[in-house]
């Protein structure tokens, strides 16, 4: 089957009976349609369209080896830096349609099961099925152009204890049984973005899993369907207010639903399984690091992030313009500062795809030295961004009246006062309302959180980080010196 339409994913959807309870509400049926989500879900329908504007024919998709159908390029498995650079210029594409407000595009996971699937030999290391398996499944995925979502983290009740050791052995989610058909799964695993709008959840490991017997029942890899019976999703509340695109310009687009994913006994067959137990192959992020999942993803990664800190260079620039703030030293300073990050970020991702090399799986795969750079910077540079962001709009943020008065009875008043050197009232409060949402809200809120923390602890990514990049070269310089006559 091509590459999906908008109207495709909509409709499958709200034709799919899941469980997704929001804001004391259970949601089963037409969930595309829910307020809560309907207007995220609109967003996602429009960049699967993209897929089908004939000028981004070539740039969205690329001819199926199997079908010969157009599927999603995130899917090519890169076999030069070409394709590496077709892959980027895709996921720029969508990156740049949400300002890079989107994390969870097809393009993130799509990524990732390509790498796993292209490693499939690492799944067949303990049976040939699980290699099968996943080959199957990113085959399905692609020829279907479905939308997952995933789940790495256990709940978060005691964190000095392991989840064999919790109140409940079955708080995190563990395997409680294996019958003729496949595992059953119960408990809990946290946290699921865009889980009750995706079709699909992957389910793998969390990257602090310990290798000892009793780890056991939470080593497992496996993916199932949303509306798989026994799977329901506990979302936070919805900041998307129903508010106008004027008002909420960010909030009532992009807001990517977080959910709990809670598994009551779930039977997963065995041929949506990619790994058992094996705890020895599964614990600290093994999975991710030998099939070189983790660095496609990362490459995503990093192009997202590309996009948005072009959106904010863009954001902050008219911002300037619009009260004439850029001849004040530290306004330039601090524009400065994100134009060097945005440089910064180029160059991070062209090295990665230049001294790119095949993997031992036959893939192209990017230089992962400046992508982990990239993943352990960015996370710190984001919360300056939005203090830039802050700084420079000052009590613009708050003299934000809503499109009901600017357009309504305080016409008047919003055209005299809020008016600015280059734009009119309603067009600089709409300017301003696009900052206070990228900055304060509670959707600019969860977006600096989210970039903090989606992709991993950034303490523990520093620790993998230094105890995974060879300094003996620089070390041994240090004694050579040390030992150097005088
Ligand atoms: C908005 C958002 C969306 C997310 N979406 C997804 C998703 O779709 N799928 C998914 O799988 N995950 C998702 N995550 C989860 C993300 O992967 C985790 O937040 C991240 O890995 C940190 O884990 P944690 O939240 O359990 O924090 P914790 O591990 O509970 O950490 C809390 C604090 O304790 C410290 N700490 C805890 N344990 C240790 C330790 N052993 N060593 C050192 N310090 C420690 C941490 O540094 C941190 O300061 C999302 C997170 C956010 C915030």
């Amino acid at each position: 089957m091509p590459a999906r339409t908008g109207q495709g994913y909509i409709d499958a959807l709200n034709n799919s009976s899941r469980d997704v309870q929001i804001q004391g509400e259970r949601v089963e049926k037409g969930v595309a349609d829910h307020p809560a989500f309907r207007n995220v879900v609109r967003t996602y329908g429009q960049l699967f369209d993209m897929q089908h504007d004939p000028d981004l024919r070539d740039t969205m998709t690329y001819e199926s080896p199997s079908s010969g159908d157009r599927v999603g390029m995130s899917f090519l498995q890169p076999e030069s830096i070409g394709d590496l650079e077709r892959r980027r210029t895709m996921i720029k594409t969508w990156s740049d349609f949400s300002l890079g407000q989107l994390g969870r595009t097809g393009d993130y996971l799509n990524s990732s099961v390509m790498a796993m699937a292209s490693a499939a030999d690492w799944f067949g290391q303990v049976d040939k099925q699980f290699a099968d398996n996943i080959r199957n499944y990113y085959e399905y995925i692609r020829e279907n152009d479905l939308l997952l979502t995933h789940t790495l983290i256990n709940p978060q009740s005691n964190r000095s204890k392991p989840p064999s050791e919790q109140s409940d052995p079955f708080l995190a989610a563990g395997i409680v049984e294996e019958n003729d058909e496949g595992i059953v799964i119960r408990g809990a695993r946290m946290l699921a973005t865009i889980g009750p709008i995706a079709d699909e959840i992957m389910v793998f490991p969390s990257t602090v899993l310990q290798n000892r017997p009793e780890d056991e029942p939470y080593s497992y890899a496996f993916a199932i369907p949303c509306d798989t019976p026994g799977l329901r999703f506990l979302c936070r509340e919805s900041f998307d207010y129903g508010r106008s695109h004027y008002d909420h310009p960010l909030g009532s687009r992009f807001d990517e639903i977080d959910a709990v994913a809670i598994f009551d006994d779930v039977l997963v067959p065995y041929e949506r399984c990619f790994m058992i137990r094996h705890p020895e192959l599964l614990t600290r992020g093994r999975l991710y690091n030998e099939t070189d999942a983790l660095v496609h993803m990362t490459h995503q990664v990093v192009v997202k992030d590309l996009a948005k800190t072009e959106f904010v260079l863009g954001l902050i620039s008219t911002i300037a313009d619009a009260i004439k703030i850029e001849q004040f030293q530290h306004i330039q300073e601090k524009i400065g500062e994100i134009i060097i990050a945005l440089e910064t970020l180029k160059s991070f991702l062209r090295t990665a795809e230049v001294d790119a090399e095949i993997n031992d799986w036959g893939v192209m795969t990017p230089k992962w030295a400046p992508l982990n750079a990239a993943r352990n910077w960015f996370p710190k540079q984001y919360p300056q961004f939005i203090d830039t962001i802050w700084k420079m709009s000052a009590s613009g943020l708050f003299g934000l009246p809503t499109e009901a008065d600017a357009t309504g009875d305080a016409r008047e008043d919003v055209d005299k006062y809020l008016a600015c050197a280059s734009m009119d009232g309603v067009d600089r409060v709409k300017l301003f309302r696009l900052a206070w949402d990228a900055s304060v809200s509670s959707f600019g809120g969860r977006q600096e959180v989210y970039e903090h923390y989606f992709f991993g602890d950034p303490v523990r990514m520093a620790g993998l980080l230094v105890a995974t990049y060879d300094r003996s070269d620089y070390m041994n310089r240090i004694k050579e010196f040390l030992q150097r006559d005088n």
